[in-house]
């Protein structure tokens, strides 16, 4: 089809399209697509969770740029024969649980083939795609105990929602025109404070704004690695004695490394007390209010002005999605509207509240997945993980020669093989080593991170496809693989 697709007409000549020549034949192919990938899908459990890629890999992803069209057929082939098959499943799989990913959905998978279908750009008032999403952002706002009247937005993730809500904290507390005159202009130097264990984002975002990475004060953390209140109060005091400006505190919702939710509801409290803004980043342990019986863990996080989250992470929308909510939607709007000749508009547009002019349709999955499987089942996939948690929690406990390494929260365990002989530093050369194993067996895959100087294997469960199964397996298999690097010549021989 590809190959005869230009219209010849005498009057104009030949005029093109991407439109296929043959609808029909193209049809079949969108129906074979769907096909594979439900059983794709359908398959991941049998997969191995990691697979070496093949040798000749970056080979493949050498080819020149295509000048000439070799049809639609081969080339999803291509797809099939150097992308699909050879790629490991990763956040797919159910034994799955390194740094923070979502599992995604084969509903979900489907709705973003119809968002690409309709391709509309969502930022004016016009269009049906902006009800959904301003729908799709009125149920978050219900769902995470926002007030209606507070402001969203969807974005690519987490990140861009903390640089959108550090923002809007910094234009609104600096009590002069950001906008305008800049950071340069500042009379005083603008501090925020989060703990030693805020995700990189914050940091990130602080780098961006102009604020420079030190204005970021980083406080200490309780044994909880929760955020220290004395120390946090104190910094302010001196930061204020020292002529800086204090302007906002960032609440962590679930921590990166160990899953920790810091005090939140008494970081409202200072901030109210002095006047700070108060920023909650929960890219995933935001969600946890979606369960009744756990949310009283994540307390507090209505009582933020900015809540960032992803919805990439524990709600498993296929990538990318995450959000930012503002209490006062004024604010949010001050630091973002624009009207130029070309794009003058009365009622506000999404451009008013963020950076991108040009928006896809992310709320078509949400919409689609909360119709689908409405907002309760969410919640439960969410209890299951943080049960799934503390079975595993309880499992490492239970285990001779495994030790769980930080306290449990929410979702993440931190734990590693140990034995009496090994000094913490075999132990992390150990234990680097059982992870390489464990993951290049392909039979679960953890990630890893430092508690204190005590290397970590960490398993962050935001997967809806674990069962308690997997948990006895990952056990099974890392007390195992500790006990066989024991017996091997490189540990050996460190054994007291
Ligand atoms: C993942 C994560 C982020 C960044 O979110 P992205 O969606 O990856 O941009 C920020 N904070 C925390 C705590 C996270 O876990």
């Amino acid at each position: 089809m590809d190959k005869n697709d230009n219209t010849i007409n005498e009057k104009y000549g030949s005029e093109e399209t991407l439109d296929p020549h043959d609808w029909g034949e193209l049809r079949e192919l969108g129906h074979s697509m769907v096909d594979d990938m439900m059983d794709y899908l359908a398959n991941i459990r049998n997969e191995p969770v990691w697979k070496s890629p093949p040798e000749n890999l970056e080979d493949t992803f050498k080819e020149p740029l295509p000048l000439e069209p070799q049809g639609s057929g081969q080339t999803y082939g291509d797809f099939r024969k150097n992308i699909l098959e050879p790629n490991a499943p990763l956040n797919l799989h159910p034994r799955f649980w390194a740094w923070v990913m979502g599992s995604g959905s084969p509903f979900a998978m489907l709705s973003e083939m119809l968002a690409a279908g309709m391709n509309p750009n969502v930022d004016g008032d016009t269009q049906i795609a902006c009800h959904v999403e301003k729908q799709v952002i009125g149920w978050l706002k219900e769902a995470l105990n926002f007030p209606q009247e507070a402001s969203g937005l969807l974005l690519s993730g987490c990140s861009m929602a903390n640089l959108i809500g550090l923002t809007i904290a910094r234009n609104t507390m600096a009590g002069f025109d950001m906008r305008r005159k800049g950071i340069l202009e500042s009379p005083q130097r603008m501090t925020l404070y989060a703990s030693t264990e805020a995700h990189s984002s914050i940091e990130k975002g602080v780098e961006l704004l102009g604020l420079g990475k030190e204005s970021l004060r980083l406080i200490p953390v309780t044994n909880e690695f929760r955020i220290h209140i004395p120390s946090l109060e104190r910094a302010i005091l001196e930061d204020k004695a020292a002529g800086f400006k204090p302007f906002c505190i960032i609440g962590n919702a679930g921590t990166v490394n160990t899953g920790a939710v810091d005090p939140l509801v008494q970081l409202a409290e200072i901030c109210k007390r002095e006047q700070l803004w108060f920023h909650v980043d929960g890219a995933f342990g935001a969600c946890a209010l979606l369960s009744p019986e756990y949310r009283s863990l994540v307390r507090g996080i209505e009582l933020a002005d900015s809540l960032a989250f992803d919805l990439h992470k524990w709600m498993h929308m296929p990538y990318e999605a995450g959000c930012i909510l503002v209490k006062n939607e004024e604010h949010h709007r001050d630091s973002f509207s624009y009207s130029t000749d070309y794009l003058s508009h009365k009622d506000p547009w999404f451009s008013d509240y963020g950076l991108q002019l040009s928006r896809g349709f992310k709320a078509l999955k949400v919409w689609m997945c909360f119709k689908a499987y409405g907002i309760k089942k969410y919640g439960r996939l969410i209890e299951q993980n943080i049960e799934q948690a503390r079975y595993l929690a309880q499992l490492v406990d239970a285990s001779p020669g495994l030790e769980l390494l930080a306290p449990l929260s929410l979702n993440i365990v931190c734990f590693r093989f140990t034995d009496h002989r090994l000094e913490d530093s075999m132990l992390n050369e150990l234990n680097k080593l059982l992870l390489m194993r464990l993951q290049g067996k392909g039979i679960a895959f953890p990630s890893d991170t430092m508690i204190g100087n005590k290397y970590a294997l960490r398993a962050a469960i935001t997967n809806h496809r674990s069962r308690k199964e997997d948990f006895d397996l990952l056990v099974e298999e890392v007390r195992s693989t500790g006990n066989r690097l024991l017996e091997s010549r490189v540990i050996r021989k460190f054994l007291k």
